[in-house]
């Protein structure tokens, strides 16, 4: 299937390490030229020298997301190189662990501006170029624990609870615009995140057992690249009819019964 992506400028948050790494190198497989933004510059060029190493086409933008000049000077430098975009893929995030009991008032709100400002600031400043360019969409990614929940992680469960909020919002708002907007729920991916979560729990290695053995399809982690998957035809206009939707990459773990075998 050829997604058309070819010459579409993309801009993926996080974009250098874990699952934002795997969409930027699929986007850029697939032709797309890749805007990879988060704030380590090293982790940023790693990423665009592999893309370009395979004759790909990236760029980085240095940007703390947390901060709203930087969201700004991401979608300006964007257009400054290459005049257009075509989508945006909103991914940056981590699990902070701001709970009721470990956290405080200006942590949840901290966690709230690492977590989800972002995601609203970034669209808020792409959209007048999304609205000029022909089939362009937003993509997010989510969290499992927007339904499930998990302890300990209020301003985390409440920015993922809001982004599936705000992929209706948006998608009805931007339907004059044949703006597309989407949302891509991960649950337990093997990451640099994943990897320094997982490392903080009493016994690591048990917990991992535990956890893949609740995954109905294959008793295995998702990985990135069948996160990037879906991302790369949902960024995409062979997704054409396809908006508002909440679509779960997770071997079944968030909706299936956990007593099959
Ligand atoms: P990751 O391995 O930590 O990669 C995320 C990248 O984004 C890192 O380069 C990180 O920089 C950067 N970043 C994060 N917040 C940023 C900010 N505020 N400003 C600039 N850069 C920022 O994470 P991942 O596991 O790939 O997670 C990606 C997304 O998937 C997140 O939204 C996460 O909530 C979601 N998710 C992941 C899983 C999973 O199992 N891995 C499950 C559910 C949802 P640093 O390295 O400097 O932090």
């Amino acid at each position: 299937m050829n997604l058309g992506l070819d010459g579409k400028v993309i801009i993926v948050t996080g974009g250098a390490k874990g699952i934002g790494e795997a969409i930027s190198k699929s986007l850029a497989a697939e032709g797309a030229t890749v805007v990879i933004a988060g704030r380590n510059e090293a982790d940023n060029q790693k990423t665009v020298a592999a893309i370009t190493a395979k004759g790909g086409q990236a760029m980085q933008v240095k940007a703390e997301l947390g901060i709203v000049a930087d969201c700004e000077n991401l979608i300006d430098a964007t257009v400054k190189a290459y005049g257009k975009i075509d989508g945006l893929v909103n991914n940056a995030g981590a699990n902070d662990g701001v709970g009721l009991e470990n956290g405080s008032p200006e942590a949840f709100m901290k966690s709230l501006q690492q977590n989800l400002s972002h995601y609203y600031n970034l669209a808020h400043f792409a959209l007048p170029y999304l609205k000029q360019s022909k089939g362009s969409s937003i993509l997010n990614i989510g969290s499992k624990v927007a339904d499930t929940g998990q302890g300990n992680t209020s301003g985390y469960a409440a920015s993922k609870g809001a982004i599936n909020a705000l992929t209706r919002e948006w998608a009805v708002e931007l339907l004059p615009y044949n703006i597309r907007v989407n949302t891509v729920i991960p649950a337990e991916v093997w990451t640099p995140l994943y990897e320094t979560w997982i490392n903080s729990l009493p016994d690591p290695k048990e917990k991992l057992k535990s956890i893949t053995n609740n995954i109905p399809l294959g008793k295995r982690m998702t990985t990135a690249e069948e996160i990037a998957d879906m991302s790369v035809f949902l960024i995409s206009s062979r997704s054409s009819h396809t908006t508002g939707q909440i679509i779960y990459v997770d071997g079944g773990y968030t909706h299936l019964d956990r007593s099959l075998k």
